[in-house]
């Protein structure tokens, strides 16, 4: 008998596999792709490293998780320094002084401050309750209605009087001139893609991995073979959705391979327009700075999320969360199931968040110090 069955071998799955093995457990990891690595995984095409579910770039202030990572790969200095392009006007993201002058004209911090305390006066002092306010509210309506309102609208499926506060906090504000998009210690993109971390995880002697098996369509057999299921697809399907259907974002991917050696100059680009309908467009090879002949680029279409289509994002607002705690209140119920991972916890956490919950279920599952 197993010990454990992971269902998904992304970096959750993949992760808590690892430690097991490595506990001394035998594990099977399943997926219902042909591929390892979930939404993390890249391949190599035209010489260039492909991001198949969206741009992936590492970033963590954790310093436990950045060294655990490093074991895997070897990671460049790529800095992600996205630009927003509103109707042919090119801004700096995330939004700092480059922006600000850009816009205003304003040369010094002060000016800056001065400028979003006029816009953000019309909320008359009243703490923000949903993104448009909690926009105005960190940089006025003048970057409100070009670089968020369209682009928030496009992403998430809905006003942004609708959406909740936390998603634009994500997003640093800077009265410096600095175009980097994160707060983080350590950044870069894995040498060589992000498959290849998984893999290393996944080539263990007690782990075996069945790729393109739906754990919905062999649960029988797959549950009473093992002593315990890790699972990390949608926490919602493993209950059959008795409780009902908790909301996610997903994404149609259109890409290119084009005979120039430069599309746009950077790998990220936003479009915070309302006409185009994709939200960026993504130029792989900047990721690894390439100088191969060709490129590859890739627009980013959101769309509602309906069965059978890929969960990218989970909605986070107070209505699905309400949901899944009550999917996780009936998860508790059952100790042969542990649930991880983006879909499995339903968060919006970045790779480094579920490396750091990855390792913290194994700590108390395999009892290590
Ligand atoms: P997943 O990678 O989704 O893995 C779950 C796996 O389970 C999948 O392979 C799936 O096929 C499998 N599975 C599901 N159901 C079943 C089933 N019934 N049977 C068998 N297998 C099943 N994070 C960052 O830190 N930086 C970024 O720049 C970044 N960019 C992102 C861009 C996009 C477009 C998206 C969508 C996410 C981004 N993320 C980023 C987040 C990152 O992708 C996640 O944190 C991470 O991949 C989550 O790992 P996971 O193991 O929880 O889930
Ligand atoms: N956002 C925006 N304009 C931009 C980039 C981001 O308004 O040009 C907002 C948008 O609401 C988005 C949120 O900031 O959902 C978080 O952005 P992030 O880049 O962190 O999103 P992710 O990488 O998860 O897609």
């Amino acid at each position: 008998m197993l010990k454990y069955t992971v269902v998904g071998a992304g970096l959750f799955g993949s992760v808590f596999a690892f430690e097991a093995a490595k506990a001394g457990h035998q594990v099977r990891v399943i997926d219902k792709r042909n591929h390892v690595a979930g939404n993390i995984y890249t391949k190599q095409i035209e010489g260039i490293q492909f991001h198949q579910y969206g741009a992936h770039i590492f970033h963590t202030s954790n310093e436990e998780i950045w060294d655990y990572v490093n074991q895997f790969a070897e990671f460049n200095r790529y800095t992600n320094s996205p630009i927003a392009n509103y109707r042919d006007e090119i801004y700096n993201l995330p939004f700092n002084m480059n922006t600000f002058n850009k816009l205003w004209g304003v040369i010094s911090p002060l000016e800056a401050k001065v400028k979003i305390d006029e816009q953000r006066a019309i909320l008359n002092g009243r703490s923000p309750e949903n993104l448009e306010e909690q926009a105005i509210s960190l940089v006025g309506t003048d970057i409100y209605e070009k670089l968020i309102k369209n682009y928030t609208e496009k992403q998430w499926g809905r006003s942004c009087t609708e959406l909740p506060p936390f998603i634009i906090k994500r997003l640093p504000v800077r009265f410096t001139y600095d175009n980097n998009y994160f707060n983080d210690k350590y950044q870069g993109i894995p040498i060589g893609g992000y498959t290849q971390i998984v893999e290393k995880m996944l080539d263990h002697s007690k782990i075996e991995v069945n790729l393109n098996v739906d754990f919905f369509e062999n649960r029988k057999e797959l549950e009473d073979d093992a002593d315990k299921i890790v699972y990390t697809g949608m926490i919602d399907q493993f209950f059959d959705y008795t409780l009902g259907t908790l909301e996610y974002r997903s994404l149609k991917f259109e890409t290119e391979i084009l005979d120039i050696d430069n599309f746009q100059g950077n790998a990220v680009v936003n479009y915070t327009d309302s006409e185009n309908k994709f939200t960026r467009i993504i130029e792989h090879k900047h990721f690894e700075f390439g100088t191969q002949p060709k490129t590859i680029i890739t627009k980013e279409y959101p769309e509602d999320w309906e069965k059978g289509e890929e969960p990218y994002y989970p909605v986070n607002d107070m209505k699905n969360n309400d949901l899944y705690g009550q999917y996780k209140n009936m998860a508790k119920e059952n100790s042969k199931y542990i649930f991880g991972g983006r879909l499995g916890m339903y968060k919006y956490f970045d790779m480094d968040k579920v490396i750091f919950e990855a390792l913290k279920t194994a700590k108390v599952e395999l009892r290590l110090k």
